[in-house]
Protein backbone atom coordinates (compact mmCIF):
# COMPACT_ATOMS: atom_id res chain seq x y z
CA UNK A 1 0.00 0.00 0.00
CA UNK A 2 1.68 3.29 -0.88
CA UNK A 3 2.55 5.12 2.55
CA UNK A 4 3.17 8.51 3.33
CA UNK A 5 6.82 8.42 1.93
CA UNK A 6 4.89 7.35 -1.31
CA UNK A 7 2.51 9.74 -1.38
CA UNK A 8 4.87 12.98 -0.20
CA UNK A 9 7.23 11.60 -3.26
CA UNK A 10 4.33 11.63 -5.48
CA UNK A 11 3.63 15.04 -4.16
CA UNK A 12 6.88 16.52 -4.97
CA UNK A 13 6.60 14.83 -8.59
CA UNK A 14 3.19 16.20 -9.41
CA UNK A 15 4.08 20.00 -7.34
CA UNK A 16 7.02 20.39 -9.80
CA UNK A 17 4.75 20.49 -13.04
CA UNK A 18 0.94 20.83 -12.07
CA UNK A 19 1.20 24.48 -10.49
CA UNK A 20 0.41 27.30 -12.54
CA UNK A 21 -0.76 25.07 -15.44
CA UNK A 22 -4.43 25.06 -17.07
CA UNK A 23 -5.66 21.93 -16.56
CA UNK A 24 -7.27 21.10 -20.29
CA UNK A 25 -9.18 18.40 -19.15
CA UNK A 26 -10.12 15.67 -16.94
CA UNK A 27 -10.66 11.73 -18.20
CA UNK A 28 -12.99 9.32 -16.00
CA UNK A 29 -12.95 6.00 -17.28
CA UNK A 30 -13.59 4.14 -14.72
CA UNK A 31 -16.03 6.45 -11.78
CA UNK A 32 -16.40 3.72 -9.78
CA UNK A 33 -13.48 4.03 -7.19
CA UNK A 34 -13.52 3.77 -3.41
CA UNK A 35 -16.31 6.30 -3.36
CA UNK A 36 -17.67 7.46 -6.77
CA UNK A 37 -15.81 9.93 -8.35
CA UNK A 38 -18.35 12.67 -8.74
CA UNK A 39 -20.11 13.21 -12.17
CA UNK A 40 -19.29 17.19 -12.23
CA UNK A 41 -15.90 16.70 -11.17
CA UNK A 42 -14.07 17.17 -14.94
CA UNK A 43 -16.53 19.79 -15.79
CA UNK A 44 -15.82 21.80 -12.34
CA UNK A 45 -12.04 21.73 -13.24
CA UNK A 46 -11.69 21.90 -16.88
CA UNK A 47 -9.62 25.35 -18.02
CA UNK A 48 -9.07 25.55 -14.41
CA UNK A 49 -5.85 26.56 -13.11
CA UNK A 50 -3.96 24.15 -10.56
CA UNK A 51 -2.89 27.00 -7.71
CA UNK A 52 -0.98 23.88 -5.38
CA UNK A 53 -0.23 20.40 -4.89
CA UNK A 54 0.10 19.86 -1.15
CA UNK A 55 -0.51 16.67 1.41
CA UNK A 56 -2.40 15.92 4.44
CA UNK A 57 -1.88 12.10 5.67
CA UNK A 58 -1.98 10.05 2.82
CA UNK A 59 -4.32 12.36 0.94
CA UNK A 60 -3.06 14.60 -2.02
CA UNK A 61 -4.31 17.95 -2.87
CA UNK A 62 -4.54 19.43 -5.78
CA UNK A 63 -5.89 22.46 -5.21
CA UNK A 64 -7.77 25.07 -7.72
CA UNK A 65 -9.43 28.54 -6.71
CA UNK A 66 -12.87 26.77 -6.63
CA UNK A 67 -12.04 23.91 -4.60
CA UNK A 68 -9.70 20.97 -3.78
CA UNK A 69 -9.25 17.84 -5.43
CA UNK A 70 -8.69 15.30 -2.99
CA UNK A 71 -6.81 12.22 -4.01
CA UNK A 72 -6.06 8.65 -2.60
CA UNK A 73 -4.24 6.19 -3.97
CA UNK A 74 -5.64 3.13 -2.00
CA UNK A 75 -4.10 0.02 -1.84
CA UNK A 76 -2.63 -0.08 -4.91
CA UNK A 77 -2.42 2.91 -6.68
CA UNK A 78 0.07 5.38 -8.23
CA UNK A 79 -0.31 8.90 -10.31
CA UNK A 80 2.49 8.94 -12.73
CA UNK A 81 3.21 10.87 -15.43
CA UNK A 82 2.79 9.79 -19.04
CA UNK A 83 3.93 10.63 -22.48
CA UNK A 84 1.32 12.96 -24.17
CA UNK A 85 0.92 9.97 -26.65
CA UNK A 86 1.41 7.15 -24.72
CA UNK A 87 -1.25 4.64 -24.86
CA UNK A 88 -3.32 4.03 -21.72
CA UNK A 89 -2.77 0.76 -19.95
CA UNK A 90 -5.65 -1.32 -18.36
CA UNK A 91 -6.47 0.28 -14.84
CA UNK A 92 -5.40 3.83 -15.94
CA UNK A 93 -8.61 5.08 -14.40
CA UNK A 94 -8.80 9.10 -14.38
CA UNK A 95 -6.37 11.05 -16.83
CA UNK A 96 -4.75 14.70 -15.80
CA UNK A 97 -4.58 16.56 -19.20
CA UNK A 98 -2.22 19.56 -19.48
CA UNK A 99 -0.76 21.51 -22.23
CA UNK A 100 2.31 19.81 -22.18
CA UNK A 101 1.79 17.34 -19.89
CA UNK A 102 -0.34 14.31 -18.74
CA UNK A 103 -1.00 12.19 -15.21
CA UNK A 104 -2.56 8.80 -15.14
CA UNK A 105 -4.14 7.05 -12.11
CA UNK A 106 -3.42 3.79 -11.93
CA UNK A 107 -5.17 1.56 -9.30
CA UNK A 108 -6.31 -2.06 -10.30
CA UNK A 109 -7.92 -2.96 -7.12
CA UNK A 110 -9.69 0.63 -7.66
CA UNK A 111 -9.50 1.57 -3.46
CA UNK A 112 -8.24 5.06 -4.30
CA UNK A 113 -10.27 8.29 -5.04
CA UNK A 114 -11.09 11.27 -6.55
CA UNK A 115 -12.84 13.67 -4.66
CA UNK A 116 -13.83 17.03 -4.68
CA UNK A 117 -13.80 19.92 -1.95
CA UNK A 118 -16.11 22.66 -2.98
CA UNK A 119 -14.10 25.90 -0.74
CA UNK A 120 -17.46 27.59 -0.30
CA UNK A 121 -17.45 24.57 2.71
CA UNK A 122 -14.81 26.04 4.34
CA UNK A 123 -11.16 25.21 4.06
CA UNK A 124 -10.21 21.64 2.69
CA UNK A 125 -9.10 20.56 6.16
CA UNK A 126 -12.40 20.53 7.04
CA UNK A 127 -13.53 17.99 4.62
CA UNK A 128 -14.67 14.69 6.98
CA UNK A 129 -11.99 12.69 5.47
CA UNK A 130 -9.21 15.09 6.96
CA UNK A 131 -10.84 16.48 9.90
CA UNK A 132 -10.00 13.72 12.13
CA UNK A 133 -6.47 13.37 11.17
CA UNK A 134 -3.71 13.14 13.41
CA UNK A 135 -0.67 15.33 13.49
CA UNK A 136 1.68 15.35 10.82
CA UNK A 137 5.28 13.26 11.88
CA UNK A 138 7.50 16.24 10.65
CA UNK A 139 4.92 19.15 12.03
CA UNK A 140 7.03 20.33 15.11
CA UNK A 141 3.89 19.53 17.35
CA UNK A 142 4.71 16.18 16.78
CA UNK A 143 6.96 15.63 20.25
CA UNK A 144 7.75 12.25 22.50
CA UNK A 145 5.97 14.45 24.92
CA UNK A 146 2.61 14.23 22.84
CA UNK A 147 3.13 10.97 21.79
CA UNK A 148 3.13 10.12 25.52
CA UNK A 149 0.07 11.98 26.30
CA UNK A 150 -1.32 10.46 23.28
CA UNK A 151 -0.94 6.56 24.40
CA UNK A 152 -1.83 7.44 28.19
CA UNK A 153 -4.33 5.44 28.39
CA UNK A 154 -4.60 2.58 26.07
CA UNK A 155 -4.83 -1.12 26.30
CA UNK A 156 -3.87 -1.70 23.10
CA UNK A 157 -0.85 -2.84 21.53
CA UNK A 158 1.59 -0.20 19.97
CA UNK A 159 1.54 -1.02 17.15
CA UNK A 160 -1.99 -1.13 16.66
CA UNK A 161 -2.14 2.17 18.13
CA UNK A 162 0.54 3.48 15.61
CA UNK A 163 -1.67 1.87 13.09
CA UNK A 164 -4.57 4.24 13.51
CA UNK A 165 -4.02 7.08 12.36
CA UNK A 166 -5.56 9.22 15.31
CA UNK A 167 -2.62 10.08 16.95
CA UNK A 168 0.05 11.20 14.18
CA UNK A 169 -0.42 9.94 10.37
CA UNK A 170 1.60 8.31 7.77
CA UNK A 171 2.83 5.57 10.12
CA UNK A 172 1.92 2.52 8.39
CA UNK A 173 2.18 -1.08 8.05
CA UNK A 174 5.98 -1.41 7.21
CA UNK A 175 6.51 1.82 8.92
CA UNK A 176 5.52 0.99 12.08
CA UNK A 177 7.24 -2.43 12.05
CA UNK A 178 10.49 -1.00 11.18
CA UNK A 179 10.38 1.90 14.09
CA UNK A 180 9.49 -0.26 16.51
CA UNK A 181 12.22 -2.40 15.61
CA UNK A 182 14.38 0.77 15.96
CA UNK A 183 13.23 1.54 18.47
CA UNK A 184 13.89 -1.94 20.48
CA UNK A 185 9.83 -2.12 21.51
CA UNK A 186 8.14 -5.26 21.33
CA UNK A 187 5.13 -4.43 18.98
CA UNK A 188 2.61 -6.45 21.45
CA UNK A 189 3.13 -4.00 24.43
CA UNK A 190 0.51 -2.00 26.00
CA UNK A 191 0.48 1.55 24.19
CA UNK A 192 0.02 3.23 27.55
CA UNK A 193 2.66 1.34 29.17
CA UNK A 194 5.31 3.12 27.16
CA UNK A 195 7.87 5.43 29.21
CA UNK A 196 8.49 8.92 28.22
CA UNK A 197 11.78 7.39 27.46
CA UNK A 198 10.74 4.76 25.38
CA UNK A 199 8.09 7.37 23.74
CA UNK A 200 11.67 9.53 22.71
CA UNK A 201 13.20 6.35 21.35
CA UNK A 202 10.38 5.87 19.20
CA UNK A 203 9.35 9.21 18.26
CA UNK A 204 13.31 9.37 16.44
CA UNK A 205 12.67 6.03 14.97
CA UNK A 206 9.55 6.94 13.69
CA UNK A 207 11.02 9.99 12.40
CA UNK A 208 14.42 8.48 10.77
CA UNK A 209 12.26 5.67 9.35
CA UNK A 210 10.15 8.20 7.01
CA UNK A 211 13.16 10.33 5.88
CA UNK A 212 15.05 7.39 5.19
CA UNK A 213 12.28 5.89 3.19
CA UNK A 214 11.65 9.56 1.97
CA UNK A 215 15.13 10.26 0.84
CA UNK A 216 15.10 7.30 -1.66
CA UNK A 217 12.02 8.22 -2.94
CA UNK A 218 9.13 6.09 -1.54
CA UNK A 219 9.22 2.34 -0.22
CA UNK A 220 8.43 -1.17 -1.94
CA UNK A 221 5.05 -1.67 -3.60
CA UNK A 222 5.36 -4.22 -6.38
CA UNK A 223 2.73 -1.67 -8.22
CA UNK A 224 4.61 1.49 -6.63
CA UNK A 225 5.57 3.92 -9.09
CA UNK A 226 6.74 7.80 -8.51
CA UNK A 227 5.48 10.46 -10.45
CA UNK A 228 8.86 10.41 -12.84
CA UNK A 229 7.76 6.66 -13.45
CA UNK A 230 10.90 5.20 -11.67
CA UNK A 231 9.68 2.01 -9.23
CA UNK A 232 10.70 2.92 -5.75
CA UNK A 233 12.36 0.25 -3.75
CA UNK A 234 13.92 1.50 -0.43
CA UNK A 235 12.55 -1.46 1.99
CA UNK A 236 13.18 -4.55 -0.65
CA UNK A 237 16.59 -3.41 0.26
CA UNK A 238 16.93 -2.29 3.86
CA UNK A 239 13.53 -3.92 5.68
CA UNK A 240 15.26 -4.59 8.91
CA UNK A 241 12.52 -6.70 9.68
CA UNK A 242 9.55 -6.32 7.36
CA UNK A 243 8.87 -9.32 4.80
CA UNK A 244 11.83 -10.98 7.23
CA UNK A 245 10.16 -13.54 8.62
CA UNK A 246 12.34 -16.64 9.87
CA UNK A 247 15.37 -14.73 7.88
CA UNK A 248 18.39 -13.46 10.70
CA UNK A 249 17.94 -10.37 12.12
CA UNK A 250 20.04 -8.18 11.30
CA UNK A 251 21.21 -6.81 14.49
CA UNK A 252 21.81 -10.64 16.25
CA UNK A 253 20.52 -12.81 13.98
CA UNK A 254 17.97 -14.37 15.86
CA UNK A 255 15.00 -15.19 13.50
CA UNK A 256 12.68 -12.40 12.80
CA UNK A 257 8.67 -13.30 13.40
CA UNK A 258 5.65 -12.73 12.39
CA UNK A 259 2.59 -12.17 13.97
CA UNK A 260 -0.86 -11.08 13.18
CA UNK A 261 -2.16 -7.75 14.98
CA UNK A 262 -5.86 -6.28 13.79
CA UNK A 263 -5.74 -8.34 10.81
CA UNK A 264 -2.32 -6.81 9.75
CA UNK A 265 0.91 -8.29 9.55
CA UNK A 266 3.85 -7.51 11.94
CA UNK A 267 7.22 -8.42 12.14
CA UNK A 268 9.85 -7.87 14.70
CA UNK A 269 13.00 -9.53 16.51
CA UNK A 270 12.12 -11.64 19.95
CA UNK A 271 15.48 -10.72 21.06
CA UNK A 272 15.80 -7.26 20.26
CA UNK A 273 12.72 -6.20 20.72
CA UNK A 274 12.11 -8.34 24.34
CA UNK A 275 9.40 -5.95 26.15
ZN1 LIG B 1 17.65 -8.94 16.92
Amino acid sequence: MPELPEVETTRRGIATVMPGKVLRALLVHEPRMRWPIPEHLAQTVTNQVVQRCERRGKYLLIGFNAGTMIVHLGMSGSLRRAPINEIRRKHDHVEWIFDDARFLLHDPRRFGAVLWHDHRNGPVQTHPLLASLGVEPFDPGFTPLTLRQAFKDKKQAIKTALLAGDIVVGVGNIYASEALFRARINPKTAAGRLSLTRCTRLHAAILSTLSDALHSGGSTLRDYVNATGTPGSYFDIHAAVYNRAGQPCRVCQTPIKKIVQGQRATYYCPKCQAR
